[in-house]
């Protein structure tokens, strides 16, 4: 029987987001456990919306109707995780989409394998990281949608789907580069199109939620392979300029952190594979005291100046399992109910200086709302509304106090700033961006719209965010 929680009863930390700054309106919550309890909540009438670990900041996840959390179904377990190998030969696991990736990553270690990549936080939920394009870091990483190869979908309907990649690739580009064509296709014709076609999987992976409950995700896995994590300080400013490439590729996974100081970046964090550190361009840069002209910390660093690094993976280039040093943060380490808010925008790698440049030319504006600011890259991937679809990509990311007032009038500055390099907003994260701006972005836009249009012909999982996003 699918448990129901009331409005009442509820404890408020599961009321709101990770960060405090949303109280969801949902009028309930419920924890269905079965693939036919996830049918009947979503046809029992609407508006329903999917909820995973609440760490988006924005009212993606926001319902005035049902919350569905699949925290309680199939929880992962080392013992009944099982590894398969498909037909073309890629190993993979099969999980709930409420499956945190930390506890996927130490049942997966278990066995022997490991996920390619991870965010910077292991709580994450999968099927609401990869509906929002969430991303770890590496020029030659894909974000996390990169490992997906089949979903199982319920739709508002109650109709279960599976999509596997390469589904619908021949009905449609399947990659964005095409999409301009497709996007100034008339009304009607994209209406026949979606009719007839199968659900593609490029656009189901990036799907903001519009297209149904993910029930369960299968992802490419790899055997298991050994991080270390150096630390250097005071990345000179032209360093960065004369060769960012150079810095951002020089490790399998590399953060760059910055307060916007005149002088120096303050953080560099790289994640060096170690089986391939010998053969990366720089990598061995990795084993030195000094990294193009930073210095190597002697101690452990939180990306936060000031604060302790308890919280954070291992640091000095001690190497160990990459599930335990590809996020920043540690997996049993509880965070705090964040007090921070986040944005970010992702543009195309060859204007990575240029666009850091212009966020610079701000930093009076942006310093006093600021905790700090990420640089990370994504490989480029072919989803629709991935911001680093078809194009290999730069996300200038930042934390910021909890003064969302005085950030919300700031970010249409950034925005105008990024806006000759087509930055594209993190999904999850705080952003202004209006429809008819997105739809210039991701010229698909219109097509994914048809398809919830045609999954979700009542509109139960519309929400605010969806009605101002998709228009
Ligand atoms: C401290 C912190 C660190 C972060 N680090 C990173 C980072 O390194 N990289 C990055 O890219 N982002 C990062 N983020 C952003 C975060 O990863 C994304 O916002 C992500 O979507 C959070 O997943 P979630 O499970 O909490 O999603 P939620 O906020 O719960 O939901 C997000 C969306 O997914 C949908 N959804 C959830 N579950 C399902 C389901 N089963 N079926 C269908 N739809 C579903 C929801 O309806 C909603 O639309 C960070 C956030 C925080 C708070």
């Amino acid at each position: 029987m699918v448990s129901v929680t009331d409005d009442v009863s509820t404890p408020t930390t599961i009321r709101s987001n990770w960060a405090g700054n949303l109280e969801y309106r949902a009028a309930r919550l419920l924890r269905p456990t079965t693939l036919e309890e996830v049918r009947e909540a979503v046809t029992a009438g609407g508006p329903v919306r999917a909820v995973g670990s609440r760490h988006c900041f924005n009212d993606i996840a926001d319902t005035t109707g049902t919350h569905l959390s699949l925290e309680s179904f199939e929880p992962v377990d080392a013992s009944t995780l099982t590894v398969d190998t498909d037909a073309d030969g890629a190993t993979t696991v099969t999980v709930s989409g409420g499956a945190r990736y930390g506890d996927l990553a130490t049942a997966l270690y278990a066995h022997g394998y490991a996920m390619p990549n991870l965010a910077s936080l292991p709580h994450i939920s999968v099927a609401g990281a990869i509906a929002t394009a969430t991303h770890g870091s590496g020029v030659t990483n894909q974000g996390l949608g990169g490992a997906v190869v089949a979903l199982e979908i319920v739709t508002a309907t109650g109709e279960v789907l599976t999509v596997r990649r390469g589904d619908g690739a021949a009905e449609t580009s399947g990659d964005a580069g095409s999409g301009a064509a497709a996007g100034s296709a008339g009304a009607a014709e994209l209406d026949a199109d979606v009719d007839s076609a199968p659900l593609p999987f490029d656009a189901a992976v990036v799907h903001l939620g519009a297209l149904g409950i993910v029930t369960r995700v299968t992802l490419a896995v790899e055997p298991t392979f050994d991080v270390r994590q150096d630390v250097f300080v005071d990345l000179p400013w032209e360093s960065f300029e004369r060769d960012a490439d150079a810095v951002l590729g020089a490790a399998y996974s590399v953060s760059v952190f910055t307060t916007w100081r005149d002088n120096a970046m303050d953080q560099v964090w790289l994640k060096s594979r170690v089986d391939e550190i010998g053969t990366r361009p720089g990598g061995a840069l990795a084993l030195g005291e000094d990294f193009h002209g930073a210095r190597r910390s002697p101690v452990p660093l939180h990306p936060l100046p000031g604060i302790s690094a308890e919280s954070c993976t291992e640091q000095l280039g001690v190497a160990g399992p990459a599930h335990e040093r590809l996020a920043h943060f540690k997996m049993d380490f509880t965070p705090s109910n964040g007090d921070e808010l986040q944005s970010e925008y992702i543009v195309p790698r060859e204007h990575a200086v240029a666009a850091v440049a212009a966020v610079r030319a701000l930093r009076e504006q942006i310093v006093p709302l600021l905790q700090v600011t990420e640089i990370r890259t994504m490989a480029a991937d072919g989803f629709w509304l991935s911001p680093s679809g078809a194009q290999d990509s730069v996300g200038i990311h930042f934390t910021w106090l909890q003064r969302q007032p005085e950030v919300e009038a700031l970010l249409p500055v950034i925005e105008a700033a990024l806006a000759p390099f087509d930055a594209r907003p993190h999904w999850g994260k705080l952003f202004t961006t209006d429809a008819a701006r997105l739809a210039e972005l991701y010229p698909r836009l219109p097509e994914l719209r048809a398809l919830a249009a045609r999954l979700d012909p009542e509109g139960v999982l519309r929400n605010d965010y969806l009605d101002r996003v998709l228009g």
